[in-house]
C-alpha cells in the first residue's frame, strides 16, 4: 500500500482548509537511492534519465526530456548501465568517441520506489524493471514527485514511456526542460560547459 492510500481515511475525515492539522506528504519512506538526468548534446540533443539500482545507473535516453504534465508521455529508450560515479560527470566527450558531445547534469537528487512494501524486498527495483513497470518518487532540484516508466515494446525494439504521475507535484504549466536549462551541479549553460571543457586541439579550434 502506498502512503497516500494509507492516509486516505485520515484525509477524508478532515478539512485542511479549516484545520491546521498536517495533510501529510505522499513521499514514501526510505531507502533512498540517487537519480540523475544528463542533458546530452550529442548528434541529437537528448536527456539521459538514470536511476541507481544495485550499484549501477540504469539508463534511458529521453529525446524530448521529462515533463511535469501527466498527459505528456515521453519516449524513453533503454541504454547501457552506467557506473554510479557517472552521476557527477559533466564535460565534453571528444569527437569520434562514443557519445561525442557535451554532457550536463540537468537534474539530480534521490528517488524511492513508490511500491513501499517492495522497498523492504531486495531486488524490488530490478524486478520492476524486468516487469517493465517502474513507479518512483523523485526528489530532485527541478523534478519532484511520482514518475512512471512503462515498457511498451520488448526485445530489439524495446521502448519505454516516461510519464509524470498525477500527484500534487504535477504541473501542466511548468516546462523545466525549456525554462530551467542550466546545470544543477555547476549552474553552467550547455554552451559554457562546452567552452570550458572542450579539449583544445587543432582539430577542434573551429568548433
Ligand atoms: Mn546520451
Amino acid at each position: 500500500m502506498t502512503k497516500s492510500e494509507s492516509l486516505k481515511k485520515y484525509r477524508e475525515k478532515r478539512d485542511f482548509n479549516r484545520s491546521s492539522e498536517p495533510f501529510g506528504d505522499d513521499k514514501p519512506s526510505k531507502p533512498k537511492a540517487i537519480f540523475v538526468i544528463h542533458k546530452h548534446d550529442a548528434r541529437n540533443l537528448h536527456y539521459d534519465f538514470r536511476i541507481e539500482v544495485k550499484g549501477v545507473l540504469k539508463s534511458w535516453a529521453v529525446p524530448k526530456g521529462p515533463s511535469t504534465d501527466p498527459r505528456e508521455k515521453r519516449l524513453a529508450l533503454p541504454t547501457e548501465d552506467h557506473p554510479l560515479e557517472y552521476a557527477d560527470f559533466e564535460g565534453t566527450i571528444p569527437e569520434d568517441e562514443y557519445g561525442a558531445g557535451t554532457v550536463m547534469v540537468w537534474d539530480a537528487g534521490t528517488y524511492r520506489n513508490l511500491k513501499t512494501d517492495a522497498n523492504k524486498k531486495k531486488g524490488a527495483m530490478t524486478q520492476a524493471i524486468k516487469a517493465g513497470h517502474v513507479t518512483i518518487w523523485l526528489e530532485g532540484k527541478k523534478l519532484k514527485g511520482g514518475y512512471a516508466l512503462i515498457r511498451t515494446e520488448q526485445d530489439k525494439n524495446e521502448r519505454w514511456l516516461l510519464v509524470k504521475t498525477d500527484d500534487d507535484k504535477a504541473d501542466a504549466r511548468r516546462n523545466p526542460v525549456s525554462t530551467e536549462p542550466k546545470s544543477v551541479l555547476t549552474g553552467r549553460t550547455l554552451a559554457e560547459i562546452r567552452k570550458e571543457t572542450t579539449p583544445k586541439s587543432k582539430d577542434s579550434e573551429s568548433r
